[in-house]
C-alpha cells in the first residue's frame, strides 16, 4: 500500500519546526528516522495531515558529555549511540541494549528520541531510559520542560508529551563506579521486538547487589519498574535457589498482556528465567571485579 496524502514540511530551524506544531491536535507529526512512522503510513495505520521532517535541524544532532549526564539530541541515530565511546564508558546500560534494537539498516536511520516518542511496549530504549531515569526534554513554541522517564511513559503508546511538543533531547545520567547493569531479552529472532525483556541497575558492595531497579518490558503496556525489586538485596553468596525465589518475587509485580507474542502467564515465566540468569551474571561480574581489585 502507499501512504495517504500529506503535506510535507522540512524546516531548517527548531523555531520553525516548533511553530508548525502550535495548536496541533495530533494531525501534525514529527518525522525523525521514519523507521516506524513510514511503515504506519504505508500500512494506513496513521494518516497525519502534515509531516514535519526534522532532519535538517542541526541543533538536534550530537552526543555530548555535560555536567548532568550524556546528552543525545533528537537526531542521534541508534547506530551513533551503539558506536559511541562516550556512551560505552558513561552509559554502559545503553550500550548493552543497543545491539538488541532491530537490524543495522534500521539502526542507521532510527533515532533514540523517536523510539522514546513512539513508546512501543516492546522497545528497548524506553526500558533503559526508565532504568536510569533519564530526563526527556520537551519543547514547544516559547516553552521547554523536562520530564523524567519514570513519569514520561504512561500507557500503551501513551506518553506525557503533548501534541504541540517535540522531544529535543534526552539526558542519561553517567554511571557511578559502584553501579552494575544487566540487559537481556527474549525475541523470536535477533533484531525482532522483544517478547519480554529486562533492564537492570544495581549498586555493588563487594559481590553483593543492592538498591535494585528492575524494568520489565514487552509484557506490559509500558515499561514496568518493579516495586518489589527496590527492597531486595542479593548477597554475594546467593544460591541459584535464592535467585529463583527473588525472580519469583519480582515477577509477581507483573500484569502481563496476552498478545500475538504469547500468553501473559508464559511471559511471566519467561521473565523469571531471564531475571534469574541476568542477576546471576551480574553477581558473577561483581565478584570477578572484586577479586581483581588490588
Ligand atoms: C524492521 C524493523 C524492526 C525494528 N525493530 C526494533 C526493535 O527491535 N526495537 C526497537 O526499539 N525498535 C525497533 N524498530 C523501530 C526503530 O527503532 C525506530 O527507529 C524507532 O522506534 C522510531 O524512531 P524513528 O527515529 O525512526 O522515528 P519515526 O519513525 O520518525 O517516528 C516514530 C514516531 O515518533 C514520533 N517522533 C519521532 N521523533 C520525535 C521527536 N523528536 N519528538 C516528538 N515525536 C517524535 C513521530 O511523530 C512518530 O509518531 C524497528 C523498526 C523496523 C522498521
Amino acid at each position: 500500500m502507499k501512504a495517504p496524502i500529506f503535506i510535507y514540511k522540512r524546516p531548517a530551524s527548531l523555531d520553525e519546526a516548533l511553530a508548525l506544531l502550535v495548536d496541533n491536535d495530533g494531525g501534525t507529526q514529527v518525522l525523525a528516522g521514519g523507521q516506524s512512522l513510514l511503515a504506519t503510513l504505508n500500512m494506513r495505520l496513521s494518516s497525519p495531515a502534515i509531516l514535519v521532517d526534522i532532519n535538517r535541524i542541526t541543533v538536534l544532532q550530537g552526543i555530548e558529555a555535560r555536567d548532568d549526564g550524556i546528552r543525545l539530541g533528537a537526531l542521534v541515530r541508534h547506530r551513533e549511540v551503539l558506536t559511541s565511546p562516550l556512551v560505552a564508558r558513561d552509559v554502559p546500560l545503553l550500550a548493552m541494549a543497543l545491539p538488541y534494537v532491530a537490524h543495522m539498516a534500521v539502526r542507521n536511520r532510527g533515532t533514540t528520541c523517536g523510539s522514546l516518542a513512539l513508546a512501543d511496549p516492546s522497545a528497548e530504549m524506553p526500558a533503559v531510559a526508565v532504568a536510569l531515569n533519564a530526563r526527556i526534554v520537551l519543547e514547544k513554541k516559547g516553552a521547554r520542560r523536562s520530564v523524567t522517564a519514570r513519569d514520561f511513559f504512561q500507557g500503551l503508546y501513551q506518553t506525557a508529551r503533548d501534541d504541540d511538543e517535540m522531544i529535543t533531547e534526552v539526558i542519561f545520567p553517567k554511571a557511578d563506579a559502584d553501579e552494575a547493569f544487566g540487559f537481556t531479552e527474549l525475541s523470536r529472532r535477533h533484531g525482532d521486538f522483544a517478547t519480554v525483556g529486562l533492564a537492570i541497575r544495581a549498586r555493588k558492595a563487594g559481590g553483593a547487589l543492592n538498591d535494585l531497579d528492575v524494568i520489565i518490558f514487552g509484557s506490559e503496556p509500558c515499561p514496568l519498574h518493579s516495586p518489589a525489586a527496590a527492597g531486595i538485596s542479593i548477597a554475594s553468596n546467593a544460591s541459584d535457589k535464592d535467585l529463583t525465589e527473588i525472580a519469583a518475587t519480582i515477577t509477581a509485580d507483573m500484569e502481563p498482556m496476552d498478545n500475538h507474542q504469547g500468553r501473559g502467564e508464559t511471559k511471566r515465566a519467561q521473565a523469571a528465567t531471564l531475571l534469574r540468569r541476568t542477576l546471576k551474571d551480574m553477581q558473577q561480574r561483581a565478584l570477578a571485579l572484586e577479586a581483581a581489585q588490588p
